[in-house]
C-alpha cells in the first residue's frame, strides 16, 4: 500500500468509528506503521473531522518526525509496534462498553473478559487490564510494551482499549469484537453464564 492509500485508510477507519459512536468528542486515536515510521492521528483531533493530510509522523521511539503534534497517547501505539513486529495498525478508543468494563472493581486484571463468543476468542483471546495512569503519562509505556508482546489487545483501567492488528481492517474488527463482548458481559451481569471451555478457546486463540 502507498502512503497516500494508508492515509486514506486511516481516515475511513476514523469516520467509521466516529459515525457509529465507537468514539466521541476528541477521544480515540489511530495509527499505521509504514516501514520504520508511524502515521498517527494528531493531538486534539476528532476522528469525525481529522484529514488525511493532517496526520503526525513519528518513529517507534516516539520522536516527532513530521506533520502536526501527535496524540499524547501516541507513545502507547509506539510501544505496541516495538513489541509486535507483525503489527501494522493500532487503534485506541474510549468505546462505551469497553470503558465501562475498565471501571469495574473485582475483575481478573490478567484477563478481564470471559471467552463468551468464538469471535472474541479468535480476535482477542486474552485481555489484560493495565493499572490506571493519567492520559499521556508515558511511564505506562514499558508496561504497555511488555503486555503487547503476548496480547493483541489490552484495556487501560478507567479509560479504554488498545488493539493491534496485522492490518487496519483487522485491528478494527478486533476492536469491534472487544466492544461487543464488553457489551455482552455487562448484559449478562447477574445471569448464569456459560463461557467457552478452555479447550474451545485454545482451538481459536490468536497468535
Ligand atoms: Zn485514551
Amino acid at each position: 500500500m502507498t502512503e497516500a492509500e494508508l492515509r486514506d485508510e486511516v481516515i475511513a477507519t476514523a469516520r467509521s468509528l466516529f459515525t457509529r459512536s465507537l468514539t466521541h468528542g476528541r477521544t480515540g486515536n489511530i495509527s499505521v506503521r509504514l516501514d520504520d515510521r508511524i502515521l498517527v492521528t494528531p493531538t486534539g483531533s476528532s476522528l469525525g473531522t481529522v484529514r488525511a493530510d493532517h496526520l503526525s509522523v513519528i518513529d517507534t521511539g516516539v520522536h516527532h518526525l513530521a506533520g502536526p503534534r501527535p496524540s499524547k497517547e501516541a507513545f502507547l501505539h509506539a510501544a505496541v509496534y516495538r513489541a509486535r513486529p507483525g503489527a501494522t495498525a493500532v487503534i485506541h478508543t474510549h468505546s462505551t462498553h469497553s470503558a465501562a468494563v475498565s471501571c469495574l472493581a473485582g475483575v481478573d486484571q490478567r484477563n478481564v473478559l470471559p471467552p463468551l463468543t468464538a469471535y472474541f476468542a479468535m480476535r482477542i483471546g486474552r485481555l489484560p487490564m493495565l493499572p490506571y495512569h493519567a492520559p499521556g503519562d508515558e511511564s505506562l509505556g514499558a508496561l504497555a510494551e511488555s503486555t503487547a508482546r503476548d496480547n493483541v489487545a489490552f484495556l487501560l483501567s478507567n479509560h479504554g482499549p488498545v488493539v493491534a492488528g496485522e492490518s487496519l481492517p483487522a485491528a478494527l474488527d478486533a476492536l469491534e469484537e472487544l466492544e461487543e463482548t464488553a457489551k455482552l458481559f455487562l448484559l449478562l451481569q447477574g445471569h448464569r453464564t456459560r463461557p467457552l471451555t478452555d479447550r474451545q478457546v485454545r482451538d481459536l486463540a490468536p497468535r
